[in-house]
Order: C-alpha cells, then sequence, then structure tokens
C-alpha cells in the first residue's frame, strides 16, 4: 500500500520559492568586483532569477543544456544558478584556479553553451576563447557602465542582457532527479571528472547539512560562505542558507585576512566555511592586529586537514567554535562535521582538542565504512585504517560521460580514495590519501598527522610530508615546512619539537625548509608537484 502523501519533488527553484516567500527582506550583501558593497534581498533575488531563466531560455537555452559560471561569490552568481536551473539547465561551476588547458578542457567536455563571468576573468577566456568553439555566448556579470570592450563572441553586460526580460515565467517542472550541477574534480592525474549534482541531492543534501551539528543553520544565522561558489557547491550553503533564511554575505574576489576580518565585523556575522588556508590569514591577521572578532561564533573547516594548533587558538584566544569538516567534490560535498556527541561531552582540554581535530562523524544521509583492500570491513577502534567508502542520497554512482560501471562496491559504497580509522564513537578521522600514505617497513605513517604536528611549531607556517625512496623501508618520510614570516627554522629545532609526539619510527628521516609550498586549484597542498620538486632528492648516506 502506497501512503497518500503529496508528490512534492524536490527542485531547487523551490528553495528560492521559500525564500521570497518566508524572508523576502534577508539581506544578501556582497562585496561587488566593481568595488563598492552591494545590498540585496531573497525577494530581489527570486525575481531575478525568474529573469535569467526567461532570459536564458530566449537565448535558446533549453532543459538539459550546461551553462558555465566562472565567477567569484556574489549576488549575481547565486542568481544564476537559481535561474539556469529553475529552466532545468545545469549550472557548470568553473575553478578559475585551474590551469587555463584544463578550462578549455572541462568547458568542451561539458559542452557548454554559455559563459557566464565576471570582469576578472575576461582576459582568461578571451586567452582561450579560439579554442572553445561550443560557446556561443559570453555574458558578464556586470553593467553596462563597467563593460570592457572585449573580443568575446556575442559579449553582453549580464545587467543589459537581464533587462530584456520581465521574469513573468513559471519555473520549468522537472522530474527532481534531472541533472542540476556540474563540478569537476581537479584530480591530480589525468584529466578532471565531471561530477552531476541533481536538484533531489542538492536539495536534500543542503537540508541534511544545515543541522546543528554542522551548519547549525536558523534564520537568525549571518553567513559567511569564504569557500567559493566554483568549489563543490559551496559546500551548500548557495541553497542551505536561502532555505533557512540566513543572511549571506557574499566577499567577492578578496580573501585575504584584512579583508575577511573586515567583512565579518560590518556584518556581524555569526558562522562562516571555508578551507583552513583562509582562516590561517585570518587567525595571523587577528593575532598580528590585536582584534578580536565580535560576532563570529562558529566556523567550518575543511577541504584539507584542519591543523590541530589552529583549532586550539581559535577556541581557547578567540572563542570561537572551530567545526571540523570533510567531504569531496562526489559527496555534494560534505560527509561529516566534528560536533561533539552527548556521550563525549565530558571531554576538555587537550583531549578535546584531538577530538575536534578529527573530521567527525557522519550526518543523516551518509553511510561510512572503511575496509582493506579487499574489501571486508575494517573495526571501528580508532585505530585501525583502511580505506573510506560512503554511500548516501548525496554522493555519486557515476563520473559525467565516462563509463565507469564499477565504480561503487557490492553494497553501493563509493571509495572516497581517503584512508582513514574511525572510533567506537564514530568519528572518523583521515590519515591520508591512498596514494599519500607513506609505506614505511609494511607499515603506514599517516602524511596529515606529521604534518599537523610540524605545523603546531610556533615558527612553522605550513609543512608537507612526502615518502620517499629509502634502500631498507621502502619509503621514508620527509618533511617540507615554510617559516612563518619574519621567522627561521631549522631541521634539528622542529625534530626535537615533534620527538616524543608521536612513535619514533614516524618521526621523519630529514626536513627541507622551503620558501613556498605548492597548493592545487582548491587549495590542498599539491603533493604530485612536491614529489616532482623533490624527484631527485636522496636521504642522507642513502
Ligand atoms: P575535493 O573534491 O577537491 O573537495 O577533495 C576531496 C578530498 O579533500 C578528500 O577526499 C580528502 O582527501 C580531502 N579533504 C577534504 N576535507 C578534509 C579534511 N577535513 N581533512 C583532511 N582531508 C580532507
Amino acid at each position: 500500500m502506497q501512503g497518500l502523501m503529496q508528490d512534492w519533488p524536490l527542485l531547487i527553484h523551490r528553495i528560492i520559492d521559500h525564500a521570497g516567500i518566508q524572508f523576502p527582506g534577508r539581506e544578501v550583501v556582497s562585496r561587488s568586483i566593481e568595488g563598492p558593497t552591494h545590498r540585496t534581498d531573497y525577494g530581489a533575488i527570486r525575481a531575478r532569477s525568474l529573469q535569467v531563466a526567461q532570459r536564458l531560455g530566449r537565448q535558446g537555452v533549453r532543459a538539459g543544456d550546461r551553462v558555465a559560471t566562472l565567477a567569484w561569490n556574489t549576488w549575481r552568481h547565486l542568481e544564476s544558478w537559481y535561474g539556469i536551473t529553475g529552466l532545468g539547465a545545469i549550472y557548470h561551476t568553473v575553478n578559475p584556479r585551474l590551469f587555463p588547458e584544463q578550462i578549455v578542457w572541462i568547458i568542451n567536455h561539458a559542452e557548454d553553451r554559455i559563459v557566464m563571468t565576471d570582469l576578472t576573468f575576461v582576459p582568461l577566456l578571451e586567452s582561450i576563447a579560439d579554442r572553445l568553439p561550443g560557446v556561443e555566448r559570453y555574458i558578464v556579470f556586470t553593467d553596462a557602465a563597467h563593460m570592457p570592450a572585449t573580443s568575446l563572441k556575442n559579449a553582453v553586460a549580464y545587467e543589459d542582457w537581464l533587462q530584456e526580460a520581465d521574469g513573468d515565467f513559471r519555473w520549468v517542472e522537472l522530474d527532481e532527479k534531472s541533472a542540476a550541477g556540474l563540478c569537476y574534480t581537479s584530480g591530480t592525474t589525468g584529466h578532471p571528472k565531471g561530477v552531476l549534482y541533481s536538484h533531489r541531492s542538492n536539495v536534500l543534501h543542503s537540508m541534511s547539512l544545515a543541522n546543528p551539528d554542522c551548519l547549525g543553520l536558523s534564520s537568525r544565522s549571518v553567513v559567511l560562505p569564504v569557500v567559493p561558489l566554483f568549489h563543490a557547491n559551496s559546500w551548500s550553503l548557495a541553497f542551505s542558507c536561502p532555505m533557512y533564511g540566513a543572511k549571506l554575505v557574499m566577499p567577492g574576489m578578496r580573501l585575504d585576512g584584512a579583508s575577511i576580518f573586515e567583512l565579518m565585523e560590518s556584518e556581524a556575522v555569526t558562522m562562516a566555511a571555508g578551507v583552513p588556508t583562509v582562516w590561517l590569514m585570518l587567525l595571523q591577521h587577528l593575532q598580528k592586529e590585536g582584534r578580536r572578532l565580535s560576532t563570529l561564533k562558529r566556523m567550518l573547516v575543511g577541504g584539507s586537514a584542519c591543523p590541530r594548533a589552529m583549532i586550539e587558538a581559535f577556541e581557547h584566544d578567540y572563542g570561537i567554535e572551530v567545526v571540523h569538516a570533510w567531504g569531496m567534490t562526489e559527496m555534494s560535498p560534505i560527509g561529516s562535521c566534528g560536533s561533539i556527541k552527548a556521550q563525549l561531552s565530558h571531554v576538555e582540554g587537550n583531549a578535546l582538542i584531538d577530538l575536534k581535530a578529527k573530521q567527525g562523524f557522519a550526518f543523516f544521509g551518509v553511510e561510512m565504512k572503511i575496509t582493506d583492500d579487499a574489501g571486508k570491513s575494517l573495526p571501528w577502534d580508532g585505530k585501525t585504517f583502511g580505506r573510506l567508502k560512503v554511500s548516501g542520497f548525496a554522493v555519486t554512482r557515476g563520473y559525467y560521460g565516462i563509463d565507469d560501471a564499477g565504480l561503487l562496491d557490492a553494497d553501493g559504497f563509493f571509495d572516497t580514495g581517503d584512508v582513514a580509522t574511525i572510533d567506537q564513537d564514530g568519528y572518523m578521522q583521515i590519515t591520508d590519501r591512498s596514494k599519500d600514505v607513506i609505506k614505511s617497513g609494511g607499515e603506514w605513517i599517516s602524511s596529515i598527522e606529521l604534518e599537523n604536528l610540524a605545523v603546531a611549531h610556533p615558527d612553522v607556517h605550513e609543512a608537507a610530508v612526502i615518502g620517499v625512496a629509502h634502500p631498507r623501508w621502502d619509503e621514508r618520510p620527509l618533511l617540507i615546512v615554510v617559516p612563518k614570516e619574519g621567522r627561521t627554522v631549522d631541521a634539528a629545532t622542529v625534530l626535537a619539537f615533534m620527538q616524543d609526539r608521536i612513535a619514533k619510527w614516524w618521526m621523519p628521516d630529514d626536513v627541507q625548509v622551503v620558501d613556498e609550498i605548492p597548493h592545487t586549484a582548491t587549495g590542498k597542498i599539491n603533493k604530485l608537484k612536491l614529489r616532482e620538486i623533490f624527484g631527485a632528492y636522496r636521504f642522507p648516506g642513502t
């Protein structure tokens, strides 16, 4: 027997409809690319999204077509997503930090018909446009007054283009499983792979992630997504915030510590989300200027491991709750958050920071397991390392345009490529990417754990550990460090600091001090590049 509830498809436009009805005056504040701060609200965003959908339709865009966006976090980028999906088309977020060759590759692979972009990226697009034959039109997120002369095909200022539609439009009715968004993962080898989100997966993920243990959103929240819209769905904030009526503060292109601090203070931000590098810049700004954040209560940190020392500084020195989250583009993207469960509420001091340094527990909609190479499930004891596998309503089952039958295991779990432990309370801790784990004498050493320890040294700004071939042990860890501005470090002091804090056989065999560590387009340490740079390196005496 079937239930008698209504068929109410989970479509993205319902989110902006809800925001427009319940929270029409709730603000969306952006640092515009042109310069001034721009203020609008969900009522206006909804009205303009309808115009985007209508105008795109007149442009000949149809359900299922891909529309690229190459842009910073602003209100225009946000409303374009709702307009594109409200027409049944698919937003394809392009990460401007990818190499131009990769951008060409993914725009062609996605067969994007339209590219919507910020002023910042016009020169970049001009330099590659002759290799993008399928793009019919470039729409620049600006007004006539700021529109540059450009050679881009059929280029138009967004505001002029939008004016040609009055917004008298009905959202296209769709199956909730229809594709809504496309985001390519910056694979370290081979071509990027497209993850194709559906309306249903985005709506469910955004609804679930807003829970008090993760984003903790309400209509009283003021949220600053430092995480860009082009990075894995902006961790759902573009959907969760309007869904719950949270005020959105969009940072535009200035993400340095001083700019983020200023925005947090002027807009009374209560929650913010971003990668550790961004929070490190903010922390350094606070420390250098002797400033405090007066309204920020919680920060979500993810994308790469959050150093223990940083959690400690924000929590102890500034009274800000740090929630360490883990996920990946293939998971829409968040899979776990590190809030404290009731049975652990007695934990305090160093033990509490240790717990917060773990990547947290899966929230509703995500199941996790760790297995050995043969696929056998491993115990949740907090010690045993295994391949981390996940399943859920917002976890991918394939990549766009790739025949990858067999991507999931027999139980429907996706192998994340991460290696992790899970403890008896369900808290997962990433110990490595499976290709970065250091294999020493048949045992595994976690590069992430060594990096976290090294950055706790007061003079170390950033640290990376890679495995280097060793004649006896197969591989041994090489630690690479960048000193803090104005400080110096040497191998002996860093090693002395690490001694006794980890197992003896985990100690790096050498330390190299460098000016800079390379990063990927999504802000992670680029280990592939580091392995290339240190390709000829040999440990002393080997
Ligand atoms: P991406 O799809 O670019 O977001 O990359 C996903 C990968 O980033 C994951 O598979 C992890 O290896 C890594 N990652 C994300 N969040 C964390 C975290 N909190 N700690 C450690 N690694 C993380």
